[in-house]
């Protein structure tokens, strides 16, 4: 994903306390009389982070790669195990150097005949290069993407464990998608203009996996896995579900992730959600770390580097995203 300047707005802020608390009085009463009795399952942070390990152990998730291959069959076979309904969309899409990508987004329904339904969404597929290494011979290296990608994904593949045998009222599907992460390279000269990053969700809300799909809400897991990792609120999930956004955090807050789930506003990322949103007009958030001191933009100091392995990976953000996600979906 990418880091987009130009869209630094107040207007989102606006938007966000412009839709504060009261509108919706009676129904949140409601809610909080469920939140009393629902019981929210345990996330368990070693099955997630055993997942991401897995991910990583195949090497480099490159599309066009025997490891990008094996995953996607790992995945595959993984969801399987908890819910009979996974699709596996096929497609190719065009690169911003020309090339012709396959690519293959992997969905798992549960509870698939309710009209009643919301999303949670990640990319599998890992960088090509880490073009901001601050050592240029990785420029052209692929990376592990333990943090990003495969973490979003061990959450993921954690929450369908737990839904395999315990559920919520409301639908729900998982989706993993593909080629998310093959924009183009720092120093390359095909930069120019162009939606060369999440070709897999913009495939995808093109082309939805049932003709007519509809969800009331989506959330996009990105990068959620480093030790200590901060979550801004992202600018255009704060623009198109301000109202989801708030209840996110609120919920990460209630539960004793505050450390985690900042307040604060971070910059506007064309990451999966900002195509979903655009396109199939389906409000999605991204949860996506977010750091103003990194040494790396604004996303962690690793971000598309060589280092960006296992040893970026901490257990306790990840049961703070997790447990958070379950939260959600359990009280909705
Ligand atoms: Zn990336």
């Amino acid at each position: 994903m990418k880091f987009r300047f130009e869209y630094f707005l107040v207007m989102a802020v606006i938007l966000l306390y412009s839709c504060g608390g009261n509108e919706n009085s009676g129904k949140t009463k409601n809610k909080d009389n469920r939140k009393n009795t629902v019981e929210v399952p345990n996330f368990n942070s070693d099955s997630a982070y055993a997942y991401i390990q897995k991910q990583v152990d195949f090497g480099p998730r490159v599309p066009g790669t025997e490891a990008h291959d094996a995953c996607a069959d790992y995945l595959t076979i993984t969801l399987k195990r908890f819910t009979d309904s996974v699709y596996v969309q096929k497609y190719k899409a065009r690169a911003y150097n020309g090339e012709t990508l396959k690519g293959k987004n992997i969905i798992a329904s549960f509870n698939p005949d309710n009209a009643d339904r919301i999303f949670l969404c990640a990319h599998w597929d890992s960088r090509p290069y880490a073009d901001h290494d601050e050592n240029p011979e990785f420029h052209k290296t692929p990376i592990d993407g333990a943090n990003d990608g495969a973490s979003g994904v061990g959450v993921l593949l954690e929450i369908a464990r737990q839904l395999s045998t315990n559920q919520p009222e409301v639908g729900i599907d998982i989706i993993l998608f593909d080629l998310e992460d093959y924009g183009p390279p720092q120093d390359s000269q095909q930069r120019g203009e162009g939606d060369w990053w999440g070709l897999g969700s913009q495939y995808w809300s093109r082309n939805t996996h049932i003709p007519g799909y509809f969800a009331k809400y989506g959330i996009l897991l990105d990068m959620v896995g480093a030790k200590d990792a901060t979550f801004l609120m992202e600018g255009f999930s704060l623009y198109y579900a301000p109202g989801l956004l708030k209840k996110v955090w609120n919920t990460a807050h209630r539960i004793g992730y505050s450390q985690h789930f900042l307040f604060e506003q971070g910059g506007y990322i064309e990451d999966d959600h900002k195509y979903i949103n655009d396109i199939l007009k389906i409000p999605t958030i991204d949860i996506i770390h977010l750091d103003p001191n990194s040494t790396n933009g604004s996303f962690f100091d690793h971000w598309h580097t060589s280092t960006d392995n296992m040893d970026q990976i901490s257990r306790q953000t990840l049961k703070a995203v997790g447990q958070t996600l379950l939260t959600v979906v359990f009280e909705d």
